[in-house]
């Protein structure tokens, strides 16, 4: 029978620090596999848990609240960390291209490295606005948002584009956070409409009434066509003036996927079977936003990576070992909550449940301390 033994001497690479692969290395914090060697390739020390970042922008938890120590996380693990970017992979011969010049032969591969922000239907957003990922550089930008908007001459002003859950989020952090530090009157506009995956009927109306309470201006049916210094223009031909603007809209795959000879889903995430392995090779797997399970495709949210995370992490121990693989479906729903910024959220599952107040937010707030270890 095939045994640990069989993995000796292997060395699997997980490439990105992302919600799955956190998971991946408690799995092996908690039960090492002799002789494997691990290695961890991360582009950042810090990953953030995606569940507790609306929370960190309407100023509830600290940025180190959010993060994961990935640098902390490989250590207990007994796997190496790289602080670097994969910019390439090449299957044939089994390795990692860095960014740095390093080269990294695997025997077994798993990627988990998120999305790029998709900007290119929006002219003028690279310059003048500020994309919600890489949520590293989010936090950067928007520490330095909060800096000027502190200044008495600073912005007043703030759009979000992007109607989905994230955007909404969003648009409630921005709301708490700048009416609760600047003494002027902020205005906060969305522009987007709500139709997004997961958000029932229920949840929609209650999120209507209350973007209205906050006088958060609503822009549902409309989108964003340029970004420029004053504000946005949107494809009605109005304009929504802004000091600042925020876009969540929709994903793009990393740039390091593009050149792979790897199978991709039509719109260029890898494409994976139910073991977590990509469709065209048995060595190599993918999970979180940048992959797709084809025969159970689901919205891209952190709380599907973090449900592939111990499934991947037993594939991985079986692939390195020769054993068979099992298989998985991931849920047709989840709960969703969305934080209104004011110790309040509202939550919903499937088409029909939906439901708001103090007691929702403690649900997410629960959820937030159940996240991966930190
Ligand atoms: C404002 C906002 C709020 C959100 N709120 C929620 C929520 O409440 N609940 C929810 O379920 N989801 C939420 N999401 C979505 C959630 O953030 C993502 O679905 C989730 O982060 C995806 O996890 P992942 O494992 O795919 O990778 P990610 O969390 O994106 O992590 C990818 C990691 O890979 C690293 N990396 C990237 N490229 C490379 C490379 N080439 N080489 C090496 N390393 C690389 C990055 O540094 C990063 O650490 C929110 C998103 C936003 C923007």
């Amino acid at each position: 029978m095939a045994s640990s033994i069989e993995s000796a001497g292997k060395h699997l690479v997980l490439v990105g620090g992302g919600h799955a692969h956190v998971l991946v290395l408690e799995a092996f914090v908690r039960n090492p596999e002799p002789g494997l060697a691990i290695t961890l390739v991360s582009k950042d020390r810090l990953t953030p848990y995606s569940g507790m970042l609306p929370g960190h922008l309407a100023g509830t938890y600290t940025r180190d609240e959010i993060h994961i120590d990935l640098e902390h996380l490989a250590r207990a693990a007994g796997a190496r960390l790289v602080l670097d970017e994969a910019v390439g992979f090449d299957r044939a011969v089994r390795r990692v291209l860095l960014k740095g010049g390093e080269n990294l032969a695997y025997d077994i591969l798993s990627v988990d490295i998120g999305i790029t922000p998709d900007l290119s239907g929006i002219a003028g957003a690279d310059e003048h606005a500020l994309a919600v990922k890489p949520i590293g550089s989010l936090l950067d930008k928007w520490d330095r948002l909060a800096d000027s908007a502190l200044a008495p001459n600073g912005p007043r002003r703030f759009a979000i584009v992007g109607g989905g859950a994230a955007g909404i989020c969003l648009a409630f952090a921005v709301r708490a956070f700048f009416t609760a530090r600047v003494s002027d009157p902020v205005e906060v506009s969305l522009i987007g409409s709500s139709e997004a995956p997961g958000i029932n009927a229920g949840m929609r109306r209650r999120i209507a009434r209350a973007l209205k309470r906050r006088r958060i201006a609503v822009h549902a049916e409309d989108a964003a066509l340029r970004i420029d210094r004053d504000g946005v223009v949107l494809a009605s031909g109005r304009f929504v003036p802004a000091d600042a603007v925020l876009v969540s809209t929709h994903a793009a795959p990393p740039p390091a996927l593009a050149k792979t000879e790897w199978a991709k889903d039509e719109r260029g995430f890898l494409a994976v079977r139910p073991t977590l392995q990509i469709l065209n090779d048995e060595t190599a797997f993918a999970a979180g936003d940048c992959a797709t399970m084809v025969a159970h495709p689901r919205p891209k949210a952190g709380v599907f990576a973090v449900r592939q995370g111990p499934v991947l992490a037993r594939n991985l121990r079986r692939a390195v070992r020769g054993e068979a693989l099992e298989t998985y479906t991931p849920q047709r729903d989840h709960l969703l909550l969305i934080a209104t910024g004011d110790g309040r959220a509202i939550g919903g599952r499937g088409r029909s449940l939906a439901f708001e107040g103090r007691l929702a937010w403690r649900l997410s707030d629960v959820n937030s301390n159940s996240r991966p270890m930190l």
